[in-house]
């Protein structure tokens, strides 16, 4: 069953990994797609190529999320290109792990800014179609690591942590319109981002799992689905844990 047929969606960051998975999954099930990349212009015009060839409308699109006006930019590109706005993921994210002794201040704020204020960008300059269409959803990638905190990553887990305080409220403050946000705190996803850590960091996490396995870009694609499709209109402010049992 299709069950995005004809919904027009953005999603943040598809180039690759998390991103890329949820356009493949949101395709076939009848979604036209927008979405973005920051440098990876190959891979991202070969996902659009895969996904027109699947049968809906898709394009990519230069943006960086962290950039408040090239985030209007791009809204009012993909309103001229597909006409209305019915989903957004916020899903680009990147990393700099430190330590707190090490951690510099450009790493802190690359951080938040990349993560944190693109959400902030990016929810601000769809909400007025939105409130227009007098419904939407919005999806927000944070992660466990915003929920349980992770040594290693303050700055990561306050970007991830500010995600859900944020989805929260834009909850509350569009619930009246059928505007709809939620988070989801993806666990260990195996993808580019974790392909960075060694073979035995890595088992030791699948072994931690109680589904004792890593989770896939489609596993979270699938949570999309359900938070994107009218399946959850009436979930609003939650935070989905697409995490194998992890902070169970
Ligand atoms: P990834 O493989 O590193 O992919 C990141 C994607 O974000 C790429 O498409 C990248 O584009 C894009 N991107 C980076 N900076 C951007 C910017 N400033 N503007 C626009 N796009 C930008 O990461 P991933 O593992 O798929 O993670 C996706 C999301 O899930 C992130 O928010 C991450 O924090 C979250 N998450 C991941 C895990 C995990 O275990 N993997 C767990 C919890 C949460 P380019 O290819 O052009 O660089």
């Amino acid at each position: 069953m299709k069950l995005l047929e004809g919904k027009n969606v953005i999603i943040t960051g598809a180039s690759r990994g998390i991103g890329k998975g949820i356009a493949q999954v949101f395709a076939q099930h009848g979604a036209n797609i927008a979405f973005t990349y920051a440098s990876s212009e190959g891979p991202a015009l070969e996902l659009e190529k895969e996904l027109t060839d699947a049968g809906v409308k898709a394009k990519a699109y230069k943006s960086n999320a962290a950039d408040f006006k090239q985030s209007q930019e791009l809204v009012d590109a993909v309103n001229k290109d597909f006409d209305s706005i019915d989903v957004l993921i916020n899903n680009a994210g990147i990393t700099k792990d430190n330590l707190l002794m090490r951690i510099s201040e450009d790493d802190f704020d690359k951080v938040i800014e990349v993560n944190l204020k693109s959400v902030f960008n990016m929810t601000k300059a769809v909400q007025r179609t939105m409130l227009k269409q007098r419904k939407g959803s919005i999806i927000n990638m944070s992660s466990v690591v915003g929920v349980k905190g992770n040594a290693g990553q303050t700055n990561y887990a306050a970007s991830k942590a500010g995600i859900i305080g944020f989805s929260k409220s834009v909850a509350l403050e569009l619930g009246s319109r059928s505007i709809r946000c939620n988070s989801i705190a993806p666990g260990f996803i195996e993808t580019e981002m974790t392909g960075a850590l060694n073979e035995e960091t890595v088992q030791n996490w699948r072994d931690g799992i109680p589904l004792k396995r890593g989770g896939t870009p489609e596993d979270v694609a699938n949570a999309c689905v359900f938070l994107a499709s009218d399946l959850s209109a009436y979930i609003t402010g939650q935070t989905l844990n697409v995490d194998g049992g992890m902070l169970t």
